[in-house]
């Protein structure tokens, strides 16, 4: 028998994918996937839809990505496993999703005075859970401004810091992952060295956060290059974190594939022994 296939962060239409829960597990078995983690932007709305759908052979983690934010840089943590129920962690995701919509009406209302042909009304159509800058986005390709989702994420539109850009609400990151741990959950931060979509964090933060309780790394994420990668794979070393690869697949959103990158089955078998929240299905 192969290594089991596992991929730790993907997104479904309860975010910012474009994938319903229910066809994102059945095309993850379709990669050829044994393991996949559904990672929706602050919520956990698509948990039972992918639960009720999961074929034959494939495993599921039940997680989330949350916003957060350190030294106003902004960054992304994955919780994985925890207790959808705990009060603190719920609240938390709750506060950040309602932020979210107040932020993305004020960017669509400020594209429709600009004459753009993007409406409030349509963003919220395109978005059928927690709403973020891709539904924005959409909508703008949507109104023939720009050709891709991609291309609205610069400075013109609604990249960071861009024109139309509106900040959201985040949460102070060593916080968050306290916050992950209490609930019984598993922390990973995200894409540590993207560092193409705007600033990054230095290794300062990465101690602070493992300090708190971090248990991991994303190192293999399509966002990384090679440099990137060895960096964070030495830092994990000398932290004790473990290290993830995941495709951040987002549908047609983006364009990796699930699978692209993996997870290895030790790294995997550490996240689900820390984990006290919720069992891997
Ligand atoms: P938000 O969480 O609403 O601020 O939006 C951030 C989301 O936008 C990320 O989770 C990605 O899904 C998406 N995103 C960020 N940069 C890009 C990009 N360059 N191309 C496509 N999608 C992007
Ligand atoms: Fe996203
Ligand atoms: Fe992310
Ligand atoms: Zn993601």
């Amino acid at each position: 028998m192969s290594a089991p296939r596992i991929d730790l962060h993907t997104h479904s239409t309860a975010s910012d994918g474009t994938t319903p829960p229910a066809r994102l597990v059945q095309e993850a078995r379709d990669a050829g996937l044994d393991v996949v983690a559904l990672t929706d932007h602050d919520t956990t709305s698509g948990w039972g839809e992918a639960a009720d759908a999961l074929p034959q052979g494939l495993r599921l983690v039940r997680g989330a990505e949350v916003s957060c934010a350190s030294g106003g840089i902004s960054l992304h943590l994955l919780a994985y496993l925890f207790d959808p129920l705990e009060p603190v962690f719920a609240a938390a995701r709750l506060r950040l999703r309602e932020s979210r919509v107040g932020r993305a009406e004020l960017m669509a209302k400020r594209l429709e005075d600009a004459g753009t042909g993007v409406t409030w009304q349509r963003v919220q159509e395109l978005a059928g859970g927690t709403v973020g800058r891709p539904h924005v986005a959409q909508a703008l390709v949507e109104a023939g401004v720009v050709g891709t989702v991609g291309e609205a994420f610069t400075s013109e539109w609604i990249g960071n810091g861009g024109r139309f850009h509106v900040s959201k609400v985040e949460l102070d990151v060593v916080e968050a992952v306290e916050m992950v741990v209490a609930a019984g959950g598993v922390a990973v931060f995200a894409h540590p060295a993207a560092n193409k979509r705007g600033r990054t964090v230095g290794d300062d933060v990465v101690r602070e956060m493992a300090a708190a309780g971090l248990a991991g790394l994303e190192v293999d994420h399509v966002d990384h290059d090679d440099a990137g990668r060895a960096h964070l794979r030495e830092l994990a070393a000398e932290l004790g974190l473990l290290t993830t690869g995941s495709s951040d697949f987002h549908g047609e959103n983006k364009t990796v594939q699930l699978g692209a990158e993996t997870t290895a089955p030790e790294a995997f078998e550490r996240i689900v022994a820390l984990a006290s929240g919720v069992p891997v299905l």
